[in-house]
């Protein structure tokens, strides 16, 4: 019988990654040894939700002082100090660092720290350029930020240097319009930066329900970001200190930045998949089954890098499915069927299940529907709206969709996703009593459809 250094070997110490090796290793009492080459926690701790989401409570405070003088409170502001702020974030990142660690080293994981990559079937060499056995591995290595060659060239920022610029700039450019460009448009903003963002397709945040899409958009103008939809980057070059910007309508403007959020590709680039025979996609993506497992058996892949549905809270599930499928004798599928999200733009979009167009395109509708200004910011004299909607089956009346674009969305859809996973009615709906006075009341007073689809 062949004996392997490891039962099983993961690449990647981000969120996938890091949950497969605690439950296999601390659960399932598997010698589990894990690679990392850069820190701990990977996208979602170190580049992406976290920091992200600290940033965005960051940059509330300068809405909420506003708000607080309408409450008549005395607030002076006294303008947003990012190295204070970025001296702590750092510190909390490190904290994290330290968290994941830990909670490795007490499972009994063996950490190496380095770049790893495949040799065979059940073959890891290491950064240091000894091999490692295991009678599994786990590719959990996520993704990066894709910038077009040209934006590279002109010096463009992706999300990843975001968090480590040195001060703010005055002004940015923001090309995307999918979740990352539409966050980081409303978070600059929020810290005084003045936003310009421009999307080359028809509305931002395509994949979204119609009508929220339209309402971020619109919030997004009304508190001052300069968002230009159909729009695109022709040309760049350095202008003084800044980068000067030609688009698709003729326009050139200088920005001190110009970050590209223009989506994310798996990480597989000299990982040697392809040289042991497992399957990659046509973005380079890892292709896995439902068990996660690649095309060679003893290989399996889990989160972003497998392209899927990129989001932390699928990866971690994922990797606890694996872990348990594989070492606990517990076979276990992901379900990826009505994964809630949020986008943390201001206000949040909160989303789960079926858009308005994909659920009438697949029969009939009922759509019901809130739009109103929310007791707090009406107060404070803001013109600001929220949207609640949901999509109902006109035959089974059970929820298909709900979208809410709120502040707090992503608390509230976290809530409605559970009945929606279980297959609640309308009525369901109607039969529960409001809470009040809360926004979210809405999602159980909404009597009549707007209209059916
Ligand atoms: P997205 O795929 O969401 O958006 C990419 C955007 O860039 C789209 O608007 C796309 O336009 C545009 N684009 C792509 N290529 C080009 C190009 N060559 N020139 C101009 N525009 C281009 O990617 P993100 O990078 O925003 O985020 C990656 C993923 O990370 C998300 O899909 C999500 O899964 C995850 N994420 C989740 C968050 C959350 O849960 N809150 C936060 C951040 C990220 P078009 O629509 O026309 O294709």
């Amino acid at each position: 019988m062949t004996t392997f250094d490891y039962d099983l070997f993961v690449i990647g110490g981000g969120s996938g990654g890091v949950r497969a090796a605690r439950i296999a290793a601390g659960e399932h009492g598997a010698r589990v040894g894990l690679a990392e080459e850069d820190r701990m926690g990977g996208t979602c701790v170190i580049r992406g939700c976290v920091p992200k989401k600290l940033m965005v409570f960051a940059s509330s405070y300068r809405t909420a002082m506003a708000e607080a003088r309408a409450y008549g409170w005395s607030v002076e502001a006294d303008g947003f100090d990012w190295t204070a702020f970025r001296g702590k974030l750092d510190a909390e990142l490190d904290r994290l660092e330290a968290v994941y660690r830990s909670g490795l080293a007490t499972a009994g994981v063996s950490v190496h720290d380095g770049r790893a990559t495949v040799e065979d079937a059940h073959t890891v060499r290491l950064a240091g350029g000894e091999t490692v056995t295991a009678k599994h591995i786990l590719i959990a290595t996520g993704g990066r930020p894709f910038l077009p060659p040209p934006a590279v060239a002109a010096g463009a920022l992706s999300s990843n240097d975001i968090f480590r610029l040195e001060q703010l700039p005055k002004s940015v450019l923001i090309v995307g319009g999918g979740f990352i460009a539409c966050e980081f448009a409303c978070i600059l903003n929020g810290m005084g930066v003045e936003v310009s963002q421009y999307y080359r397709g028809e509305q931002i945040l395509r994949g979204f329900d119609g009508e929220a899409r339209g309402h971020v958009a619109e919030a997004m103008r009304d508190q001052g970001i300069d968002l230009h939809v159909g729009t695109d980057v022709t040309a760049m070059e350095p202008a003084g200190e800044g980068t000067r910007v030609a688009d698709t309508n003729g326009r050139e403007r200088v920005f001190e930045k110009v970050i590209y959020a223009t989506g994310r590709v798996p990480n597989t680039d000299g990982l040697g998949l392809e040289r042991v025979g497992v399957k990659l996609g046509r973005r380079g993506e890892i292709v896995v089954d439902e068990w996660s497992q690649t095309s060679v058996p003893s290989i399996y892949a889990v989160g972003d890098v497998t392209d899927h549905i990129n989001l932390t809270p699928v990866a971690i599930r994922e990797g606890h499915a694996f872990a348990d499928t594989v070492f606990g004798a517990r076979p276990t599928k992901m379900d990826h069927d009505l994964v809630p999200s949020a986008v943390f733009t201001r206000p949040e979009l909160g989303t789960v299940g079926m858009t308005e167009e994909a659920a009438s395109e697949a029969g009939p509708v009922e759509i019901y529907e809130a739009s109103f200004r929310p007791m707090q910011s009406a107060f404070a004299g803001r013109a600001e709206r929220a949207m609640m909607k949901l999509v109902v089956c006109a035959k089974t009346r059970r929820v298909l969709g709900c979208h809410i674009v709120a502040p707090q969305a992503g608390e509230m859809i976290q809530l409605a996703a559970i009945p929606i996973k279980m297959g609640a009615t309308k009525e369901d709906f109607d039969r529960t009593v409001a809470v009040h006075p809360v926004m979210s009341e809405e999602l159980v007073t909404m009597r009549k459809p707007v209209r059916t689809a």
